[in-house]
């Protein structure tokens, strides 16, 4: 079976008070066991060393990006050989926002994600349409042609999360039905068994993001192709344990 994943995307967001402050409400709180749920949160990357040794050791971190190759000259990236350098397991590669704000094509996106992977990281890969692109009919073709790039530069599925986040749901209030999330996870991963093999459709997690809430996670939880969840808003939260729980 696949395990459920609770991924909580920090996001440009913290002081070191508030990193402390949230730290402390995970570190106190009553979840399912490891056996249940694979929780990671990902702070912003220079809290990253202080969240990593102050979280309960069950609870594993991700960076919000990593560099597309070996670093060196690139003023303000940070490399996935300094994530393998500072043991940070995950990283969550090409966020709407990272695709949207900051232009990183299909392409890039792709290659960031095989590069981490092959210094040994774990890749939460974010997927997703655009409003325009939902109303136009488009939004299996999209997240296919987006999952296809990934596709096409990686061999080894074991360590990838794919997130599926509408652009349209995330932090609008907007949430995708379960019905809609459904019908996209499963789309994907007909698409992940047909292009991929079976084996990697069967075994690789699809997880939805696009405000999560403690008042919409068992419901979105219960459908069959919705493996988890990758939380923005609500991660900073003490409702955060609550959408954990819904693994169970
Ligand atoms: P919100 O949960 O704030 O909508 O953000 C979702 C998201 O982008 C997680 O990566």
């Amino acid at each position: 079976g696949r395990k459920f994943f609770v991924g909580g995307n920090w996001k440009c967001n913290g002081t070191t008070e508030e990193v402390n402050k949230i730290v402390s409400t995970l570190n106190a709180g009553a979840v399912p066991s490891q056996d249940v749920v694979e929780v990671v949160v990902s702070p912003p990357f220079v809290f990253l060393p202080l969240v990593k040794t102050s979280l309960r050791p069950e609870f594993h971190v991700a960076a919000q990006n990593c560099w597309v190759k070996k670093g060196g000259a690139f003023t303000g990236e940070i490399s996935a050989e300094m994530l393998v350098n500072l043991s940070i397991p995950w990283v969550i590669i090409g966020h709407s926002e990272r695709r949207l704000i900051l232009n990183e094509s299909n392409e890039f996106v792709a290659d960031k994600v095989a590069y981490a992977l092959s210094l040994g990281l774990k890749v939460i890969a974010c997927i997703g349409e655009t409003l325009e692109q939902r109303e136009a009919g488009s939004t299996v073709a999209v997240v296919a042609e987006q999952t296809k790039a990934i596709a096409a530069k990686i061999s080894n599925w074991t360590d990838v999360v794919l997130a599926y986040e509408p652009v349209w749901a995330i932090g609008t209030g907007k949430v995708a039905t379960p019905a809609q999330a459904q019908e996209v996870h499963s789309e994907l991963r007909k698409w992940l068994q047909a292009n991929v093999s079976p084996d990697v459709a069967a075994s690789t997690r699809i997880i939805y993001g696009g405000s999560v809430t403690a008042a919409n996670s068992n419901e979105l939880a219960a459908q069959p192709d919705v493996d988890g969840f990758l939380v923005g808003g609500a991660s900073l939260k003490p409702e955060f344990i609550d959408i954990i729980k819904s693994a169970e």
